[in-house]
């Protein structure tokens, strides 16, 4: 069994989905092992995507990400990095499968609702930046 990491994104707040996205990540069969809502301080954001800070977006990423509150979660099951990147599906809403998280709330490739984590390695490293080990059961 394995961890990710997972944001529900201002999007998501702002039009009280929080609820809606879960539902699709329960019945996926991820388990919400540990779960807080914040307001990402810009520190926080630019840290987190700190591998796309080369990128065109990177500032506009940043902003949105701190322009509402976030949920921070840490997901668990069988096989959950890769697991939870199916059931969100492809970054752009338009290309998303039928049935995807992104696919059922996104609004657009940057308002898309969530985030999860990549690879086992970076899930250990974000889940690390946003909760303490005792806080996740
Ligand atoms: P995430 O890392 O949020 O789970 P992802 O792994 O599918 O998403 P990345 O390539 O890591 O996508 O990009 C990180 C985030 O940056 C995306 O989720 C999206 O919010 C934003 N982003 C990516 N590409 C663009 C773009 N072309 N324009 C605006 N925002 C973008
Ligand atoms: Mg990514």
């Amino acid at each position: 069994t394995e961890r990710t990491f997972s944001i529900l994104k201002p999007d998501a707040t702002e039009r009280n989905l929080t609820g809606a996205v879960n539902a699709v990540i329960e019945e996926a069969g991820l388990r919400i092992v540990a779960q807080r809502r914040i307001r990402m301080s810009d520190a926080q954001a630019k840290k987190f995507y700190e591998i796309h800070a080369e990128r065109p977006f990177y500032g506009e990423l940043v902003a949105f990400m701190t322009s509402g509150p976030v949920v921070v979660q840490v997901l668990e099951g069988e096989n959950a990095v890769a697991k939870y990147r199916e059931v969100m599906g492809a970054t752009n809403p338009a290309q998303a499968a039928e049935g995807t998280i992104r696919q059922k709330f996104a609004k657009s490739v940057g308002e898309n609702t969530v985030h999860g984590s990549d690879s086992l390695d970076n899930a250990a490293l974000e889940i690390k930046q946003f909760f303490d080990e005792s806080d996740i059961v």
